[in-house]
């Protein structure tokens, strides 16, 4: 109802000023962008008052309601369930309980050695056993690559069922990024498939450099969550592997000590271009030993529509996205103990809210239905946007397209962009089309190393066959200088997961505005083109995900 009175005032004017002056309306209805407004969503959500809005706490749930009487106040529908704002997501966390969590490796010697959990091993808790002690015996695969239709096949001659399958982490260099990181995400998945009953990585020189040890090891002892299905189970990425570990260098050289091929020789052999080592039985046994606990929490996801404007294309949706949560409140953590993240993702979540006023403001409708969501957990391994996407709110097969926005770097003032995916699909020309209209350019990905394309929440919409793009702000600042790349590398080395990520750094509001204009321009772009959204032809997503969907020829000029 808001809505509507509200668009018929502001269409009135519009139609008014056209018919007068006899310009496009198009031009006419381009509405501000408010550093001020920006600014005071960030501010609200990445207050202390807060708490770091981790899922499951009275933060998180203030910060929801802020997002849903934003929502509100603009005049959207509510998308959620029963007709509310919010679709209540059940997670189940879990923890290690009484004991040391260990791993034991028994190498070629016979000899075992104990490694403590965040002692150069790093374990965790079971999501369905309250205590887990076994022991098996061990196959390499490489990198696990496995997916025969595209010529990774690292499991081929190897028969790992009962045993602890043991992989490289990332993939072969010279892998296409996307592609990469997607098999690199479904490697435990298809070892549980092929039989295993436990799951290892190491590291190569790529990984090591990538995800520092020292900063893997400060979230040992932290929880780890999964989302309960509508039967009261816990989803398992990997069911029937009932451990997981990963390797610092002396657990694996332990491992491999006196094997066929020493841990030296296949890093080596996996660090040169095109380098797959080959799986094969190592001698020895592997252990788990610990126990776990696990409980239920609740954490909503807050969903809003915009209804679309044309009889033939509002049942297709545009969704736009971004995570809520962040990682609450650590006791245990000395000096600054609260999570802000003022950027990861308060500001993403402020440039959906500001995406959707723009709409409201512009006067005009968009011909398809936007819906604009914040979802939970994203930071415990996307599992609010699993969940919609296992339950979604509208129908799946209409959900046209996603634009997902996470951790903007608004401290410098961007002149490019770049949209994971955008080679996937024609979302690709929507934005590069949309962000020209204000100078910004699109550049291809200058981190394929963090493969991040699987790592936010437009990856559980990909993994539907939705496609779909993850926006950032680009490398470049409006000069052409590569301050953003610098501005991206301090804050992933200084701020990125850490209290710091908080309004005391110098957040540019300005930036925010622009930002939320590039978006919204995207968003009209998606939201009023004539043609849905489609995957290229032949592109590894669309042809996993999507079979049968119809393709679109992939632009020559196509970047990279
Ligand atoms: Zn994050």
């Amino acid at each position: 109802m808001q809505f509507l009175s509200r668009r018929a005032a502001v269409g009135g004017v519009i139609a008014a000023i056209t018919a007068s002056a006899g310009v496009a309306r198009a031009r006419q209805a381009e509405p501000t962008f408010s550093p001020d407004r920006f600014r005071s969503h960030v501010e609200f959500l990445a207050s202390d008052l807060v708490e770091g809005r981790s899922p499951g706490t009275r933060g998180y749930d203030l910060a929801a309601l802020y997002v849903a009487e934003q929502f509100r106040g603009l005049g959207l529908k509510p998308a959620g369930e029963n007709g509310t704002w919010y679709q209540q997501v059940r997670l189940q966390e879990r923890r290690f309980g009484e004991g040391t969590p260990a791993l034991t490796i028994t190498g070629a010697d016979g000899k075992p050695v104990r490694f403590a959990n965040a002692d150069n091993v790093l374990l965790s808790p079971s999501a369905e056993e309250p205590a887990t002690r076994f022991d098996a015996g061990v196959v390499f695969v490489g990198f696990g690559m496995d997916d025969p239709a595209n010529g990774y096949n690292d499991y081929r001659g190897l028969d790992v069922r009962g045993k602890i399958v043991v992989a490289l982490s990332g993939s072969p260099k010279g892998t296409p990024t996307e592609i990469g990181a997607h098999l690199n995400n479904v490697k435990s998945k298809n070892a549980a498939r092929r039989g295993a009953i436990g799951f290892i990585t190491l590291d190569t020189d790529v990984t090591e450099k990538a995800f520092a040890w020292a900063k893997r090891t400060v979230n040992a002892t932290q929880p780890r969550y999964t989302w309960i299905k509508a039967d009261g189970t816990p989803f398992l990425s990997a069911p029937g592997v009932r451990g997981g570990a990963s390797l610092n260098r002396p657990a694996a050289e332990a491992l491999f000590a006196g094997q066929r091929r020493t841990l030296a020789d296949i890093r080596a052999e996996a660090d040169k271009p095109g380098g797959k080592p080959k799986g094969f039985v190592l001698k020895g046994r592997v252990g788990f030993d610990f126990t776990s606990t696990q409980r239920t929490i609740t954490s909503p996801n807050v969903a809003a529509l915009l209804p679309g404007s044309d009889p033939a294309l509002k049942d297709e949706v545009v969704l736009i996205m971004g995570h809520l949560d962040h990682f609450g409140v650590r006791p245990d953590r000395i000096g600054d103990q609260i999570y802000n993240g003022a950027l990861d993702n308060a500001s993403g979540i402020s440039a959906v809210i500001e995406t959707a006023r723009a709409f409201v403001d512009s006067g005009q409708r968009p011909k398809r239905s936007v819906l604009f969501l914040a979802v939970t957990a994203e930071e415990r391994g996307l599992l609010g946007s699993e969940y919609f996407a296992e339950y979604p709110t509208v129908p799946m097969a209409n959900l046209a397209g996603v634009v997902n926005i996470d951790m903007p770097i608004l401290t410098y003032d961007f002149g490019d962009i770049i949209a994971y995916g955008a080679d996937s699909s024609t979302l690709g020309e929507s934005v590069r089309r949309a962000a020209a209209r204000i100078g910004v350019t699109l550049t291809p990905d200058p981190q394929p190393e963090q493969g991040l394309f699987t790592r936010s929440d437009h990856y559980s919409l990909v993994k539907k066959g939705v496609p779909s793009i993850f926006l950032k702000t680009g490398p470049a600042d409006n000069h052409g200088e590569p301050t953003g790349a610098a501005n991206d590398r301090d804050f992933r080395l200084n701020r990125y997961h850490e209290p710091t990520d908080d309004l005391a750094q110098s957040i540019d509001w300005v930036v925010g505005a622009k930002f939320a204009r590039v978006n919204w321009l995207i968003a009209s772009e998606i939201a009023n083109a004539t043609d849905r959204p489609r995957w290229y032809e032949g592109d590894f997503f669309g042809n996993t995900f999507a079979k049968g969907a119809p393709r679109a020829p992939k632009p020559a000029a196509a970047p990279r």
